[in-house]
């Protein structure tokens, strides 16, 4: 599937310059390993991991944050999960849940290799009753800092779960919240398969704004990540 170019940084060429200025140079030799499997796995369908300035990003909130558990909703090949996990104190623990592990799969040899393996418990299921259950089982305020990067159209349903599992002062991070910048568009100029999330994520951000329980920073790195803090 061919995507538009992704991110605030219109120009390929510009954000090929942040790559290989800033996150190439100290990129882990895993994270790079797990990259370039991806990309010989799955080709363009590679891109729907997020772009790696976005990783070091969060791989530096997480050490300005020094979260001991965190949650990560759609992991895809791993990058964003192993990002956190490299960032993570060695009692850390992430909860990683995604619909499918065959995609797990292809970057768990990396993970292993960087020897954080058990610093992940991945469940398999649609995140929504998996997240039900953590309520049930171990009850709220579990996490200092939780990572949305799945369906889009989900967003909103995740947000009154994963407010009850975060505790008050955790932070949660929702991906994509730029959408190709196709949030600052007409809907007659977004192609057809782009407008239910669109729609989705225009919502998610008007709502995201005025809900009391969190503080809202936009952050425009990658495809735009709304951090939200629990205040309440
Ligand atoms: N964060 C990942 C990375 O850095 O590579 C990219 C995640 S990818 C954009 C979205 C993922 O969400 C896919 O792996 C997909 O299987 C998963 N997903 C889609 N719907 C889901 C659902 N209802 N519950 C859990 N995961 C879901
Ligand atoms: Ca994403």
């Amino acid at each position: 599937m061919d995507l538009p170019h992704k991110g605030i940084l219109q120009s390929p060429a510009l954000a090929q310059y942040v790559y290989e200025t800033s996150v190439y140079p100290r990129e882990h030799e895993q994270l790079k390993k797990l990259r370039e499997a991806t990309v010989n796995k799955y080709g363009n369908l590679a891109e729907t991991a997020v772009p790696v300035d976005e990783g070091r990003f969060l791989s530096l909130l997480m050490k300005i944050m020094n979260p001991k558990r965190t949650l990560e909703i759609g992991v895809f090949t791993g990058y964003s999960l192993l990002s956190t996990a490299l960032a993570l104190p060695d009692d850390g623990l992430i909860t990683a849940i995604d619909i499918s592990r065959e995609h797990y799969e292809v970057g768990l040899p990396c993970i292993k290799e960087a020897g954080l393996a058990h610093k992940i418990n991945f469940i398999e299921s649609p995140a929504t009753p998996a997240l039900d259950q953590l309520i049930r089982d171990q009850g709220e305020e579990l996490f200092d800092f939780a990572f949305v990067d799945a369906d889009k159209t989900s967003y909103k349903g995740y947000h009154e779960q994963i407010v009850k599992l975060v505790k008050v002062g955790g932070v949660i991070a929702y991906d994509n919240t730029l959408w190709f910048g196709f949030v600052a568009k007409e809907e007659a100029e977004v192609p057809e398969r782009f407008r239910n999330d669109r729609n989705a994520i225009l919502q998610l951000n008007k709502f995201l704004a005025s809900d009391p329980r969190v503080d809202v920073a936009q952050i425009s790195v990658g495809d735009g990540i709304t951090l939200c803090r629990r205040i309440q």
